[in-house]
């Protein structure tokens, strides 16, 4: 089975994850996301794995702090065409199929603008690497694109496999489920998901990877044509809102003031 993955988390800097992608037999990893080098060379060491790629999802330092210490290796570096991001040394554009040095699997680059304009997510092996473009229980704040631009790619995100695990950025988990407990107040499977994302933290543990079916029937930033958030999200602006865009512009200001 060339896409099983093995997935393993380096919580760096305050709240981010770097994400070592490696197979269940194999001594590569590629690093996606690496803004903090020295965690991620202790964790590499620790587990035995030889860094062969890095792969980054947006120009943000917190994503790509760590590159150039990587890339001194010689290691190809994945990421959006964008000269932001240091070490480029293999572009990479919406739609293209990558497979990167030191694993099998392929993965697809799917545009996720919103956040950043360069921002890719990342969707191979059954697992969607999303960056800051989706977080569990959430998305991200939208600096540079458009509440359209961002309700057209989760609308792509939201099709893919239920069964999907999804990998972001940061451990946001519990704050984001907060807000979204706000919003759908009777949401009983939300509930249940704040429930043990509480009891995780409490403990220091990690709440990811989550589903796309878990986002779907919880994240309310993918339920923007659920009758429940969309008359919350009016409230909220005090106005009817008549395009789903117009819902994820509403929840976003929301959860931006929350
Ligand atoms: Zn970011």
């Amino acid at each position: 089975m060339p896409n099983m993955l093995t997935v393993t988390p380096v919580p760096i800097l305050t709240d981010n994850y770097t994400w070592l992608i490696s197979t269940p037999q194999g001594s590569n990893a590629v690093v996606l996301d690496p803004g903090d080098a020295a965690p991620v060379a202790r964790a590499l060491e620790s587990l035995d794995l030889k860094p062969a790629a890095v792969l980054a999802t947006h120009h943000h330092d917190d994503h790509v702090a760590g590159i150039p210490e990587l890339a001194s290796t010689g290691i190809p570096v994945y990421g959006p065409r964008d000269s932001r991001i240091p070490h480029l040394t293999n572009p990479v554009s919406a739609g293209d199929v990558i497979t990167p040095a030191g694993l099998e699997t392929e993965f697809e680059a799917i545009a996720v603008p919103g956040h950043t304009l360069d921002h890719l997510a990342y969707y191979g092996g059954g697992a969607l690497f999303s960056g800051d473009a989706l977080f569990a229980g959430g998305c991200g704040r939208l600096f540079e694109g458009t509440p359209d631009q961002m309700q057209a790619y989760l609308a792509v995100l939201r099709e893919l496999p239920a069964g999907t695990r999804l990998y972001c950025g940061h451990e946001y988990t519990l704050a984001n489920l907060e807000f979204a407990a706000t919003v759908e107040p009777d949401n009983e499977t939300l509930l249940q998901r704040l429930e043990t994302v509480r009891q995780q933290r409490a403990k220091g543990g990690i709440t990811l990877p989550s589903t796309l079916g878990d986002e779907c029937a919880t994240n309310p930033f993918l339920r923007w044509d659920n009758e429940n958030v969309k008359e919350q999200a009016e409230a909220y602006a005090g106005q009817k809102l008549d395009t789903p865009a117009g819902v994820i512009a509403a929840l976003r200001q929301w959860k931006d003031r929350f």
